[in-house]
């Protein structure tokens, strides 16, 4: 449930950092990673959303507080959300009551309506919940100097803010009882969860003198370089092939046919460009790549990094998310004789958030 939450947004677009609160004993549950942050909670909700609120980055203009306990919030209601905080201030996603609302009278031992509140009136509160920087610190400080509220926008009430509602989803369940669970399972279905995809890519070609060797779009000092069409960049078609293949979108022989005049002479970084955009276009962003190049020569370490930088560029990645690794094959075969330079790339892809 937590994983879905904080997929739903850490994924969103719009959302530049998240900060989860937990209980201290639980917060390893969740592995530190780029711009995801772990604070501890506190005894009651408006505890863990001042801890959370301190470590919120000092640029943020719009802060959204959401449920862990509703992972199927979509895009659109938390896009409803920060638009409404960003123009009045506050807003937090409701549904509109669908059943006649009674109140209650006070004597809880035997039920007995007190009156019926008009229910075009009646709105059910959900998260997100978002305020511009300066309401919610007024919320928190309004919540240390004694009031309490279920919700972040009871505060904000009480602070003396207007607060907004804007429509949420119906399928943004708060689930806290094992009958919320079989419910959540029927959203579930609806709701598919950003299931990684990881796709294999190999290339090999023959090292002949005359050659330049070209390797992840670096240029390396050899004797020898790769025989082939263009640049013959052994290291490039193979990512090239585990991107598209990680979204099944065929192969580099498809996408790039000799015969097609478009990629004559192309530069093979130009190509995995080109592959990375057709992956983005289906809905997906690309996680990490990972790559093995087997070569007696020449060492690559002194190369990595540079060659790590270009890719990450055509990937649309950081350089943490590409790793490269250079492996002899112990003088046997091929390889070792130097007659030929073989990789093998693999590429994790995740559907982007909203697509
Ligand atoms: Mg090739």
């Amino acid at each position: 449930m937590l994983d879905r939450s904080i997929a739903a947004l850490a994924g969103h677009r719009r959302i530049e950092s998240l900060i989860v609160a937990l209980p201290s004993e639980e917060m390893s549950r969740v592995a530190a990673r780029d711009r995801v942050r772990v604070v501890a909670g506190g005894a009651r909700r408006q505890d863990s959303v001042a801890n959370a609120f301190e470590a919120v980055p000092a640029d943020a203009d719009v802060v959204v507080i959401h449920d862990a306990a509703r992972p199927f919030v979509s895009a659109g209601t938390v896009d409803r959300a920060i638009d409404a905080a960003a123009e009045f201030g506050a807003a937090i996603a409701a549904m509109p009551a669908r059943d006649t609302v009674k109140l209650a009278a006070e004597d809880a031992a035997a039920p007995r309506i007190d009156r019926t509140i008009p229910r075009d009136r009646v709105w059910l509160a959900q998260t997100p919940q978002a305020f511009r920087r300066a309401v919610l610190a007024d919320a928190i400080a309004c919540g240390r100097a004694g009031a309490s509220g279920t919700d972040e926008a009871a505060l904000a009430e009480q602070a003396g803010h207007e607060v907004r509602l804007v429509l949420g989803d119906p399928t943004n369940i708060k689930i806290t009882t094992p009958e919320d669970l079989a419910a959540a399972s029927l959203a579930a279905a609806a709701h598919p969860v950003a299931v990684a995809r990881t796709g294999l890519g190999y290339d090999s070609h023959r090292m002949i003198e005359g050659r330049p060797l070209v390797l992840g779009g670096i240029t390396i000092p050899h004797a020898t370089g790769l025989a082939g069409h263009s640049d013959a960049d052994a290291l490039a078609h193979a990512i090239t092939d585990a991107v598209l293949g990680a979204a099944s979108l065929g192969d580099i022989g498809r996408h790039f046919p000799d015969t097609d005049m478009r990629w004559k002479d192309a530069d093979s970084i130009e190509l995995l460009r080109h592959a990375v955009g057709l992956v983005q276009r289906a809905g997906f962003r690309i996680v990490n790549v990972d790559a093995v190049v087997v070569a007696e020569r020449p060492k690559l370490a002194p190369h990595v990094d540079a060659i790590r930088d270009r890719l990450a560029a055509a990937l649309d990645v950081t350089r943490e998310a590409v790793s490269v690794k250079g492996k002899t094959n112990e003088g046997m075969g091929e390889a070792g004789r130097g007659e030929g330079l073989f990789v093998h790339a693999v590429a994790t892809i995740v559907p982007r958030a909203g697509a």
